[in-house]
C-alpha cells in the first residue's frame, strides 16, 4: 500500500461558549518583560459574541487502497511544514513502514530536530498510526500489544478557567471533584517580575485548592517555564504543606542544571518537558534524574512511535511518563499499552479539549474520572462535517 496524498485541510467552524472561553491565561517566560505580563491575550482562535471561532488544520494522509490516515489539529505553520518539506518524501513510499519514514523525515529535516518541524514529524506519524489501524481495522493500541489498561483515570487540567477570582476558583474544584476527576491541575498566573503581591496569589490558589478539595485528592501546579531556581524554591517552602503532587515546568526545558537544583533544594516532585524533543532530548532529563515525571506530547515531541521509545526508556529509570495532552486521542492510545504504575494519568485539558476536538465525530469525554480508550479502529478520529462552516485544501 503506497502513499498517494498528502492533503492540508483547512476548517473553520465556532465552538458554542457561555461568556469568554478563556477567563485567565498562565504565566509565561517572556512575561519577563511588562508590556507582555499585562497583555490578557489568548491562543486557539477568537472569542465573538456567539462562540468562540476556530480555524484550524488537519492532514489526511491518503494510500493507493483507498485507506486514508487523519492528523490533528495542528496549527498553519505546522501544515505548512508538512506541505513544502514533508510530503515529498512520503508520497509514493510505503505507508505501513512508518519507522523507515520517520528516520527518513528525521535525517532529512537537518533542522527539525525541535520545534515546529518536529510537530510536523509528530503528526505524520499520527496520521500514519490511524492509517495503519485503519488498513487492519484494528484500534492502534491493539497493534501495540495493548491494552494493558481499558480505563485511563484523567486529571482536569483547569488552564484557561480564573485563577484570581479565589471564589471561583474554589468553586470549580468542587465541581470538578463532584464530576468524577481524579485529580486537578492549576496554572499559576504569576512568575518572578510579579513580586512579593503576585507570590502571594500563587499561594493563596494553593490554599483555596486544598480547602476545597480536601486532604485526599491529587493536586498539580503548573509554572509553564517562567519561574527561576530562588523563587520556586521560596514558593516551594510555602506551600509544600498543601502536599502538591508535583510542580511542573519549574524554568525553560534547557536549563537542565536549574532543574537539578530544584530537585535537590526542593521537596515537592518535579515534572516537565512538553517541551522537549525526540528520545535525545529527554535522555539528557532522564540521565540526570532531572525529573520525577516526564510530559512528552505525542503531537510535538516525534509522534506516538517517538513517544513509546521516551518512555520505554523512563521505564528504565522508573520515572512516570504522563504526556501533555495535545491530543486526548493519540494520548489515550499510547497511555493504553503503558503499564498503570508509569502512566497512571492522562491529562484532559478541559477547555482545550473542546477546542481540539471541536471538529471530530464522538469526541474523547471523560465519565466519572476515567477515560475510555475507543475501539474503534485507527486512533478513532472522524471529522465532523456538520461541525464546518467553511474549509478549503490548502498548500495543495
Ligand atoms: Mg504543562
Amino acid at each position: 500500500m503506497r502513499i498517494s496524498e498528502v492533503r492540508l485541510r483547512q476548517l473553520q467552524g465556532t465552538l458554542p461558549t457561555e461568556g469568554d472561553l478563556w477567563e485567565e491565561r498562565l504565566v509565561r517566560p517572556v512575561d519577563v518583560y511588562p508590556e507582555f505580563r499585562n497583555r490578557n491575550d489568548h491562543e486557539g482562535g477568537t472569542q465573538g459574541p456567539d462562540g468562540f471561532k476556530i480555524a484550524t488544520y488537519f492532514v489526511e494522509i491518503h494510500t493507493d487502497e483507498g485507506v486514508c490516515g487523519l492528523a490533528g489539529p495542528i496549527p498553519e505553520t505546522v501544515a505548512f511544514i508538512i506541505a513544502k518539506h514533508l510530503r515529498k518524501l512520503l508520497v509514493g513510499q510505503d505507508a505501513i513502514a512508518g519507522e523507515k519514514l520517520w528516520d527518513q523525515m528525521h535525517r532529512a529535516m537537518v533542522h527539525g530536530r525541535q520545534g515546529d518541524a518536529m510537530l510536523a514529524i509528530s503528526a505524520v506519524d499520527c496520521a500514519l498510526w490511524d492509517l495503519r489501524g485503519k488498513w487492519l481495522n484494528q484500534p492502534v493500541y491493539r497493534l501495540l500489544g495493548g491494552p494493558t489498561q481499558t480505563q485511563i483515570p484523567a486529571y482536569a487540567s483547569m488552564l484557561g478557567f480564573s485563577v484570581l477570582d479565589l471564589e471561583k476558583v474554589h468553586a470549580r474544584a468542587i465541581e470538578y471533584k463532584k464530576l468524577g476527576y481524579r485529580a486537578q491541575k492549576w496554572f499559576f498566573r504569576h512568575g518572578p517580575m510579579s513580586g512579593a503581591e503576585g507570590l502571594k496569589m500563587n499561594v493563596e490558589l494553593v490554599r483555596t485548592l486544598r480547602e476545597a478539595v480536601g486532604e485526599d485528592y491529587d493536586l498539580m501546579f503548573d509554572c509553564w517555564q517562567a519561574m527561576d531556581v530562588g523563587y520556586v524554591v521560596e514558593l516551594a517552602s510555602r506551600i509544600e504543606k498543601y502536599r502538591p503532587k508535583w510542580l511542573e515546568e519549574c524554568v525553560m526545558p534547557d536549563r537542565l542544571d536549574s532543574y537539578a537544583k530544584l530537585r535537590e533544594r526542593i521537596s515537592i516532585p518535579l515534572s516537565g518537558a512538553e517541551h522537549e524533543y525526540t528520545r535525545w532530548g529527554f535522555k539528557r532529563f532522564l540521565d540526570v534524574g532531572a525529573l520525577d515525571v516526564i510530559q512528552p506530547d505525542i503531537y510535538w515531541c516525534g509522534g506516538l512511535t517517538e513517544t513509546l521509545k521516551i518512555a520505554a526508556y523512563a521505564t528504565a529509570h522508573d520515572v512516570v511518563t504522563i504526556p501533555h495532552g495535545h491530543s486526548s486521542f493519540a494520548t489515550a492510545h499510547f497511555s493504553a499499552v503503558q503499564s498503570p504504575i508509569h502512566t497512571p494519568y492522562q491529562e484532559y485539558l478541559v477547555k482545550w479539549n473542546a477546542v481540539h476536538q471541536h471538529f471530530l465525530v464522538d469526541p474523547l469525554d471523560v465519565i466519572n474520572g476515567m477515560i475510555e480508550v475507543p475501539e474503534r479502529p485507527g486512533l478513532a478520529m472522524e471529522i465532523d462535517d456538520s461541525k464546518i462552516e467553511q474549509q478549503a485544501v490548502v498548500f495543495a
